[in-house]
């Protein structure tokens, strides 16, 4: 049924998730309208502080990465994780984590050994969402409808018709698209419209978050300033983060057991003992941010023509910088394959793949971080007086507590698993060979090619970043040029599907590699590998594109 307004894919919500599936979709080819019910422009509340080394990834492949990586805190300021007595008091632990000027080149730190060319970006929300925006609004393919209210919808098999309204005008009109998606956050109207229940613990500890102006904090810092500080004490443990390097910031104080409402503890008082203030000390709340840590996954992802990513289909505490990231990740998995079935390469079977492959990793992800939070708790509680304490004693408390302290950053702050670890194990479009992905933790991980891992990053022997070489869509690797690979090139042609083969010499590949063909999605996970060319090429072609159960690839 024709709307008011005709578009292949309808967003619900521009914040992060949003826009960065608009972008990736446009990239793709596809046109998209996104309404959002804020202003042009409009900066959220300062929620997120990190665009995580994978999300980083996902924006270098559309070009965007250096703007973004150009915004945020001062060039030079440093981006270190501390742990202290409190913000101004002793220091117990420092995580070396380089200043973006010099995040390429350093060395020192528990992150600078990535395989990645796109490292963390440690960046307040509230700057790079205004970056990303101004990209969409600036693509040709995009067109955003801001103060507009997405209301309701309807689908039948040919498509989807919403309903919205204008919050200035009070207009009613239709928008027709192939596909809904809602990015539409915490609230989600699309998730309720779809009847998806969501799943876990309601709430797992509440969270007094405000936003301040104090210009007077970083004049006394005892040390070399941090990005985020751990504050340790027996009277009241917090996080703080610096938004701007100069006068900004965010202070977390996680309520303790019994302390069941935002009001039961002194706002005023708490933001004091977390800096290490006196009364003397001047600061102005720009904004209270209160919020529950849950751990919330939404029962389904989807309902046929209409899908949630992001906010909209998980909820988790804000432990380790991976809400919105994983949501950046939900936005690059289904982008690609809705592109494929309006492409006409890929049959609609393949956006099952979406739900089978992104819930379980949002499960994990929320498990992982509800037992870090937990953890944390417990570290809080678990503080005495005499981390205070002059003299010995003090001392040796200072570095037992300190050598937990740094550990628990590194594991929050670093984690590398959740960047780089997860696979997608239970794939209908993934080419499984019986070997099982190297098993990773919220911190470690180990670079595979088994089918469903990231592709391990190298950098080619030109310089390049083999995620520069990768095609838009399907790319096969190949180690050994004498492999022939003509069978397989020309059937995904026959399918629509153009095939590059990329051949790459890079030493020590062979190792890492571990076979010499590799068959790489558009999302740079692994669909397939083997030594050999398959003696049915049209079964894995057929397989990795959604249009066929299950066969036996013969090797
Ligand atoms: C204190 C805090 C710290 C955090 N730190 C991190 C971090 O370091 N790293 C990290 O990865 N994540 C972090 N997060 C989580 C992160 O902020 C969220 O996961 C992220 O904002 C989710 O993005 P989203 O696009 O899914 O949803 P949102 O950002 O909520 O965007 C949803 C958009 O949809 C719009 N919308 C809603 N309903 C409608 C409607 N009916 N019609 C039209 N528009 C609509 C809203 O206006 C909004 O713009 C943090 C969260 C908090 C609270």
């Amino acid at each position: 049924m024709p709307g008011d307004i005709n578009t292949s894919v309808l967003i619900v919500g521009a914040g992060p998730v949003g826009l960065t599936l608009a972008l990736d979709l446009a990239w793709r080819g596809i046109d998209v309208t996104v309404v959002e019910l804020r202003h042009a422009g409009e900066p959220p509340s300062v929620k997120c502080n990190q665009i995580s080394a994978r999300s980083m990834e996902i924006f270098r492949r559309l070009g965007i990465a250096g703007k973004l990586r150009d915004a945020g805190l001062p060039p030079d300021y440093p981006n270190d994780v501390v742990s202290a007595t409190s913000v101004t008091g002793i220091e117990l632990a420092r995580v070396s984590i380089p200043s973006r000027s010099e995040r390429y080149r350093a060395k020192v730190g528990p992150d600078t050994w990535w395989p990645t060319p796109e490292p963390t970006h440690r960046i307040n929300q509230k700057y790079f969402e205004p970056i990303l925006f101004a990209c969409a609004s600036a693509n040709p393919r995009i067109g955003i409808l801001n103060r507009v209210v997405f209301d309701d919808f309807v689908q039948d098999e040919r498509g989807v018709t919403a309903a919205i309204h204008d919050l200035n005008s009070g207009e009613k009109r239709s928008i027709a698209a192939s596909y809904l998606i809602g990015c539409d956050g915490a609230k989600s109207s699309v998730r309720k419209k779809i009847g998806a229940k969501l799943i876990g613990t309601a709430e797992v500890q509440r969270v007094q978050s405000t936003y301040i102006r104090a210009p007077d904090l970083i004049g006394r810092l005892p040390g070399k300033p941090a990005w985020m500080y751990f504050s340790l004490n027996p009277r009241r443990c917090g996080t703080t983060i610096a938004i701007d390097g100069g006068e900004t910031w965010q202070v977390h104080n996680t309520l303790n057991v019994g302390e069941d409402h935002f009001d039961s503890v002194d706002r005023d008082e708490a933001i004091r003992t977390i800096l290490g203030v006196g009364p003397d000390f001047r600061y102005e709340i720009i904004s209270k941010d209160d919020y529950i840590g849950r751990r919330l996954v939404a029962e389904s992802f989807r309902d046929r023509r209409v899908f949630i990513c992001g906010d909209a289909a998980h909820l988790w505490i804000p432990h380790a910088g991976y809400g919105m990231n994983a949501g950046i990740a939900d936005a690059a998995n289904l982008s690609w394959m809705i592109a494929g079935v309006l492409a006409g390469w890929a049959p609609p079977a393949i956006l099952d793949a979406y739900e089978a492959e992104r819930k379980p990793i949002a499960s994990q992800v929320a498990r992982f971080t509800e037992s870090s939070a937990r953890n944390a708790s417990a570290q809080h509680r678990g503080v005495s007086s005499e981390i205070e304490w002059p003299g010995r004693s003090g001392d040796e408390a200072r570095q037992r507590i300190g050598r937990e302290a740094y550990n628990h950053a590194v594991q929050r702050q670093c984690a590398g698993g959740l960047n780089f670890g997860y696979f997608y194990e239970e794939s209908p479009i993934i080419a499984y060979d019986g070997e099982r992905p190297p098993p990773y933790t919220m911190s470690d991980f180990t670079p595979s090619t088994v089918p469903g891992c990231r592709v391990p990053h190298v950098w080619l022997d030109d310089g390049q970043s083999l995620y520069d070489a990768l095609g838009q869509q399907y790319t096969l690797i190949r180690l050994d040029p004498a492999i022939g690979v003509d069978g397989i090139v020309s059937t995904a042609a026959r399918r629509g599907l153009h095939l590059p083969v990329l051949d790459i010499a890079t030493p020590d590949v062979h190792t890492l590699y571990a076979r010499k063909l590799v068959l790489v999605r558009p999302d740079q996970h692994v669909a397939w590998r083997s030594d050999v060319e398959p003696v049915n090429p049209g079964d894995l072609i057929d397989l990795i594109r959604g249009a066929c159960q299950r066969p036996t690839i013969r090797r």
